[in-house]
């Protein structure tokens, strides 16, 4: 993917402040950070988001994921942090290369919830059924 900035650091095109890496995948700081110790995790071959990378990809990244997300918590004296991925523009996606977000978080109160609603009558059972229906 020539055009894409994640395959340029993979490619060393860009520098990158890089924590990890391995044979399939990459981790290194976000250049705008959340907070500090703010890491993306991403596959060193282009997918374009999660759902069009392969199981294996997606399984090795959460793995990787996981343990570096105690190695930020650790390294930046945090007590939780979020894991996250936007799936499409539509979710917020900007680069189109699958990666997953590790931020740290020290304050609940600096965390801003999701702005949640709530359910129209029979509305929840007929978006459910629709999910499940496609799941079968
Ligand atoms: P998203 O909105 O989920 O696609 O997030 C893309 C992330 O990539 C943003 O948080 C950017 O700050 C980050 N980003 C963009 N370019 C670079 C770069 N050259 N090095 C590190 N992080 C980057
Ligand atoms: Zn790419």
């Amino acid at each position: 993917m020539n055009n894409c900035i994640f395959c340029k650091i993979v490619d060393g095109e860009i520098p990158s402040s890089k924590i990890y890496e391995d044979g399939e995948v990459l981790a290194f700081l976000d250049i705008h950070p959340v907070n500090p110790g703010h890491v993306l995790v991403i596959p060193k071959a282009h997918y374009e988001n999660f759902i069009s990378s392969p199981d294996e990809i997606s399984g090795k990244l959460l793995a990787v994921a996981k343990k570096i997300g105690l190695a930020v918590m650790v390294a930046t004296q945090s007590s939780g942090f979020n894991l996250s991925t936007a799936n499409g523009a539509a979710a917020g996606q900007e680069v189109m290369h699958l990666h997953f977000h590790i931020i740290p978080r020290k304050d609940r109160a600096e965390h801003q919830p999701w702005n949640q609603g709530v359910y129209a009558p029979s509305e929840a059972q007929k978006v459910a059924a629709a999910i499940k229906e496609l799941l079968q």
